[in-house]
């Protein structure tokens, strides 16, 4: 691959909740023949693996601080910190967070302190997307109307209408002088949401995304930026169509562990609570974890501990009862030993890390399915083993998520076809993404730069581009790879 081409430009397009093979049959049956002639012809399409959880936020991480979300500690769309969280909840409590509403403006703040892509261009643009840090206010283009148009939009499900907006904002960009320029297109998310991965709608956006991009390179030639601009267009995230919802906090509550969840995080006595993403994926989180005796110092500081281990949890009853859930893939929490352990109905299993290795030994039937033990395997062999499996990239990506202390006792991923929020989710989900499997983790990556490697995962592509820019980051500094 080129490393000596003099960008001066850089494009990223963001197809919220495009998965992989949607978006592969649309290139192949003629569907996007802008993204096809301008971006794939000029460059390379292929499939590539997000962060776990595969949901709008965290799955964002990667692309912009070349971090996983477990390491940045924003593990999903909604977490809880143990240590931080008062029950009964205050309006305006710490350590309680879903990014859906309001709080969607604290997403940037939660981030660590590392350098973003906004911060590493110079000028920038920034549409509809919520990660901001390093974006200057007046290079947010949508800073104003997306918090209007959203509601209009949630309420009316004119998504269209907020897609045509965030077209007019790109060719105005493109037309300005930024030289990175990010636009995310909400429009497939939400009409998958609404119906199903390949509905009429959505179908309308992938071709109103299409003609963007034929406009936004016609504007690059006639300006002369054409063969100088890095395109890069990529999803966050897969879906998958929903049949069955889930309603875990009744299981929780009818366990005996009475579950805060959104939108009712004023039960008092509660003893669990259920953070759920995407709708595929949930963290729990139980009170009585190490370290919370004696500090409950008043009567709204019950603390709930720190994490509370996988093997303790299994002792106090809180494992079994889930495995029987229809449509729960797996559990998965930390072990005593620090490895993380997953289990299904019919098999057990750990994730080891020593210097920086991996190892995977499984009791009974492999829950992960790749039906092979692992012995020291770096990152990369890890992807590799794992890629085109029920599961990619599994090793890798349990072990991340639980490096952060707002990630949850336990981390539920569902099968696909059901989700895990059966009430208060309006409008209702017909699909589903957040979970670990490969609907939801593969996503589109079409870019204009002729990357080799069939193994890609998001975290690698913001040091790959940054090479690009001849910016290169210490490999130490993040989870990713420059791509070859
Ligand atoms: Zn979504």
């Amino acid at each position: 691959m080129s490393t000596n081409h003099s960008w001066t430009r850089f494009i990223f397009i963001l197809v919220d909740g495009s998965p992989y093979q949607v978006f592969n049959d649309l290139v192949q049956d003629g569907t996007l023949p802008n993204i096809k002639k301008y971006v794939i012809d000029r460059g390379v399409f292929k499939k590539a693996v997000t962060a776990f959880p595969s949901t709008t936020g965290p799955a964002f991480i990667p692309f912009f601080t070349g971090r996983f979300p477990g390491p940045a500690n924003v593990p999903g769309i909604r977490w809880l910190s143990k240590k931080e969280f008062q029950n009964p909840y205050r309006f305006r409590s710490p350590g309680i967070c879903s990014y859906m509403g309001r709080e969607a403006l604290s997403f940037s703040a939660h981030l660590p302190d590392s350098p973003t892509l906004f911060d590493l261009f110079s000028p920038v643009n920034n549409i509809y997307n919520l990660l901001t840090r390093g974006c200057p206010p007046s290079g947010n283009l949508t800073r104003w109307i997306k918090p209007l148009v959203y509601t209009y939009a949630h309420f009316s499900e004119r998504w269209k209408f907020v897609n045509a907006i965030a077209s007019r904002k790109l060719l105005k960009a493109v037309k300005g002088n930024a030289e990175f320029v990010m636009c995310l297109f909400p429009g497939v998310d939400t009409f998958s949401h609404l119906s199903h991965t390949r509905s009429p709608d959505a179908m309308d956006i992938y071709r109103e995304v299409d003609r963007t991009v034929g406009e936004v390179c016609q504007i690059l030639q006639a300006s002369g930026d054409f063969d100088n601009t890095l395109i890069m267009i990529a999803s966050d995230h897969g879906m998958s169509n929903t049949h069955t919802h889930i309603d875990l906090p009744s299981r929780l509550d009818s366990l005996g562990w009475r579950c805060l969840h959104y939108p009712l995080l004023w039960r008092r006595h509660a003893r669990s609570a259920s953070m759920v993403s995407g709708n595929g994926m949930a963290h729990l989180y139980f009170k009585g974890g190490e370290g919370d005796k004696g500090k409950s110092t008043s009567k709204h500081q019950e603390g709930w501990g720190g994490r509370v281990s996988f093997e303790k949890l299994s002792r106090m009853g809180a494992i079994e009862p889930l495995l029987e859930i229809e449509g729960l893939a797996f559990v998965a929490g930390q072990s005593e030993d620090g490895g993380i352990v997953v289990q299904d109905r019919n098999g057990i299993a750990e994730i080891t890390c020593e210097t920086e290795t991996f190892s995977y030994q499984f009791h009974g039937a492999d829950p992960l399915g790749y039906g092979a033990s692992y012995q020291n395997l770096s990152s990369r062999d890890a992807l590799i083993q794992t890629y085109d499996s029920k599961y990619p990239d599994g090793l890798v990506q349990l072990w991340q998520i639980f490096q952060g202390d707002r990630t949850g006792d336990l981390v539920l991923s569902a099968d696909p076809g059901y989700d895990l929020r059966a009430r208060y989710e309006y409008p209702e989900h017909h699909a589903t993404h957040g979970a670990l499997n490969a609907e939801q983790m593969f996503v589109p990556l079409a870019i204009n730069l002729p990357i080799e490697t069939e193994f890609i995962r998001t975290v690698d592509l913001f040091p790959t581009v940054l090479s690009q820019f001849g910016r290169p980051v210490e490999p130490a500094q993040i989870d990713g790879r420059v791509l070859r």
